[in-house]
């Protein structure tokens, strides 16, 4: 490819030039006489809504995911890895950057991901890779700004308006062929990015109907029977039997979607495309199944929204079988997977993630931080038309949630600056509030996330510093108008 082509993607605004890319599906063919970029090739999956305690690989009783844990066992596992927050575009963003939501902008789905944003795809597009991005839902559409630095878009038809509840979406089934036309229409001899995004997980939990789960209803029940007892769902409004309902059609959804990893994974093989390809999984965020009273995602920062699977598989076997516990977060992807493929990266500044290959390849754990979690930036009219939809009183504070992670322990802070605080070794489900029993843990890492606090400052959530008004101004260009920025 030309470095003006690349040049012109960057005097404008990325979606725009995308538009035009995705639209023509361009594959540009290297010069006969341009040297073969160096580096593998990766694949990196991104799933939707994945909490990680419900793969196999990751503590499920009866795996609803064989696909995944069998690249779990071929390569890297991460068994505690955590979202920045738990919503979609502001977790794509942060892994896409290696930067908290802070840092890149994108603090709740309605905002933006500046163009300024120096993304894992414009950095591989920069090295000569081939860049495809195919995704499953329209909270990632191009206009969110997700797409800067792919060469070859494929996104569901429509557009996401803001009051709609849920985006466009297409079936894991759909999200795989469109993967695999690629495969099959590809001409380029240069390493590839491929990003492929699936939605299923994400609620309403209801698979094809011709998709016939095998997990057991009896294992999916004991696992409910064993949480109820231990406390785990508080004031859920739910019987035990819609519970065990739907944490078997939540994993019925995984498991759907595993084969649909599986089909591509296989597609990609028969083609030749895995053979010097790094593999990755990552859960966006995870989902909260009435545990500590609540269904879905976005409002808390539980282990259960924010505890994600992450695995990292190279061709090659390096590093096969290697299991990770130290607690990791998805801003340490962007540099572990330019490692992992094979390019230097010393830091630039920009990136907050550490290399998590360089240090498994050292045999060394990853310096073990404070990791920092947050509520996504809803405005308050948004709060409340998200988890309060038919006008009932607000259930949900307006403003800043936030929380750490440090020392096997986590600390959050409410909207009105209380604390609660626990110990995720002996009570991982969060069941035991701390603060008012170990008074000196939760004035120390109350310390640390207010020094957090301090350093990243944001503007009041919902203001959007203009990004909401600039994904408005950018569809109204695009011919859709209304008020979609939300
Ligand atoms: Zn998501």
């Amino acid at each position: 490819m030309s470095a003006s082509r690349r040049g012109a993607r960057r005097r404008g605004p990325a979606w725009a030039a995308l538009l035009t890319l995705a639209a023509a599906t361009l594959v540009p063919g290297c010069g006969g006489s341009e040297p073969v970029p160096e580096g593998r090739s990766l694949v990196l999956i991104t799933m939707d809504t994945t909490r990680a305690d419900h793969l196999g690989a990751f503590g499920h009783p009866d795996s609803p995911t064989p696909t995944i844990d069998a690249l779990a066992a071929n390569g890297v596992r991460f068994t505690r890895a955590y979202a920045p927050m738990g919503q979609t575009l502001p977790s794509h963003a942060t892994m896409f950057t290696g930067q908290g939501p802070r840092t890149h902008g994108a603090l709740e789905n309605y905002y933006v991901l500046p163009a300024d944003a120096h993304t894992l795809a414009e950095r591989l597009d920069d090295r000569g890779y081939e860049t495809v991005g195919v995704i499953g839902a329209l909270v990632l559409a191009v206009d969110s700004g997700i797409a800067q630095g792919f060469e070859v878009w494929d996104q569901p038809e429509g557009l996401w308006k803001s009051d709609q509840g849920h985006p466009p979406e297409r079936v894991a089934a759909q999200v795989t062929d469109e993967a695999l036309a690629w495969a099959v229409r590809r001409e380029s001899d240069a390493p590839y990015f491929l990003w492929v995004h699936y939605y299923d997980p994400h609620g309403p939990y209801a698979p094809p109907e011709h998709f016939r789960p095998s997990i057991s209803r009896d294992v999916v029940s004991g696992m409910v029977m064993e949480a109820a007892q231990r406390g785990d769902f508080g004031e859920a409004e739910a019987t035990l039997d819609v519970i065990s309902q739907t944490w078997f059609n939540y994993a019925a959804e995984l498991e759907y979607t595993d084969q649909q990893v599986g089909r591509l994974l296989d597609g990609l093989r028969a083609r030749g495309l895995l053979d010097d390809a790094v593999v990755a999984v990552a859960g966006d965020h995870g989902e909260g199944l009435f545990e500590h009273g609540h269904k879905g995602h976005g409002i808390n920062l539980y282990e259960e929204l924010m505890h994600v699977p992450l695995v990292i598989t190279a061709p090659d076997g390096e590093l096969g079988g290697t299991v990770v516990d130290t607690p990791v977060q998805l801003q340490d992807l962007l540099p572990t997977l330019l490692t992992a493929t094979g390019h230097e990266f010393a830091g630039d500044g920009d990136v907050q993630g550490q290399d998590l290959w360089a240090a498994a390849r050292a045999g060394r754990a990853p310096r073990s931080g404070s990791i920092f979690i947050e509520r996504p930036h809803y405005s308050a009219e948004r709060l409340d038309s998200k988890h309060n939809p038919r006008g009932q009183p607000r259930k949900h504070e307006y403003g800043l949630v936030l929380g750490i992670i440090a020392d096997g322990h986590k600390l959050l802070k409410q909207v009105d600056g209380t604390v609660t605080l626990f110990d995720l070794v002996a009570d991982p489900t969060e069941r035991n509030d701390l603060a008012g029993v170990d008074p000196e843990t939760a004035a120390r890492l109350r310390g640390l996330l207010e020094d957090y606090e301090q350093r990243f400052r944001v503007a009041e959530p919902g203001s959007g510093e203009s990004v909401s008004a600039e994904r408005a101004e950018q569809l109204r260009q695009l011919g859709y108008g209304g008020d979609a920025g939300g």
